[in-house]
């Protein structure tokens, strides 16, 4: 178990979700993504999942007040535990919220990460991407066994594609990132001096390995 504060940043598709999950099981952290917390409450049929759905399925950031409503009960839930958020914050507006949030419970952010990654890989990547319906494991078509790219190794679950991951829909995503969240890195710069950037092209295994080395 560890007690590290860890947000990780980067554009759709960088494999940051995937290492989240990775870093969260490999050093005892809670992973909070509001990216899966919104699909699960698509798939509830939710009324916040319904509001946020058609944001999301046209490429769109899920409006701020939405997301918040989302995220600060999973934040005040926590007491003491290490944690990485991924996918949140996402807007100036998001990270200064969350800034207040964290003073309130005096707790400091340790890392920030960037998974650093070229548009048109991202394109690649997306475009195969599938996900595991009941426990939200992501697979990539590319490496995935013939005859198995539709169950969940994990848990046996279907695997399917997200509502979002068509080729507009992700150049789309990738402007929005541009415009809209690259802004929190200059924030967090500002406030704790720098971030630690990791290369998102490489082998999977390494990218993990690169960055416990770089957080520990
Ligand atoms: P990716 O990083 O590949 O875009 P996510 O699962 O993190 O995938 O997010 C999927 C979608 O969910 C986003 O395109 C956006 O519509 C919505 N979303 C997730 N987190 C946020 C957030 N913090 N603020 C606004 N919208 C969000
Ligand atoms: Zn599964």
């Amino acid at each position: 178990m560890s007690d590290l504060h860890i947000i990780i940043l980067g554009p759709p598709g960088s494999g940051k979700g995937t290492q989240a999950q990775r870093i969260a099981s490999g050093m005892g952290l809670k992973h909070l993504s509001t990216g899966d917390l919104l699909r699960d409450s698509v798939a509830d049929g939710k009324e916040l999942g319904t509001k946020a759905r058609a944001f999301m399925e046209r490429g769109l950031l899920v409006p701020d007040e939405i997301i918040l409503g989302l995220i600060k009960g999973e934040l005040a839930s926590l007491n003491g535990e290490g944690w990485i958020l991924d996918g949140f914050p996402r807007t100036q507006l998001q990270a200064e919220a969350l800034s207040e949030i964290l003073e309130e419970k005096g707790v400091d952010i340790d890392h920030i990460l960037l998974i650093d990654v070229d548009p048109d890989v991202v394109v690649r990547r997306v475009l195969g991407r599938r996900v595991c319906q009941d426990c939200n494991a992501v697979y990539n078509t590319a490496t995935l066994e013939e005859g198995k790219k539709e169950i969940c190794g994990k848990c046996g679950g279907r695997l399917v594609k997200r509502a979002d991951d068509e080729e507009d829909t992700i150049r789309r995503r990738f402007e929005v990132y541009k415009e809209q969240t690259s802004p929190v890195l200059g924030y967090y710069d500002k406030r704790y001096g720098g971030h630690i950037t990791i290369e998102g092209a490489g082998d999977i295994d390494e990218i993990t390995a690169e960055i416990i080395r770089k957080i520990k």
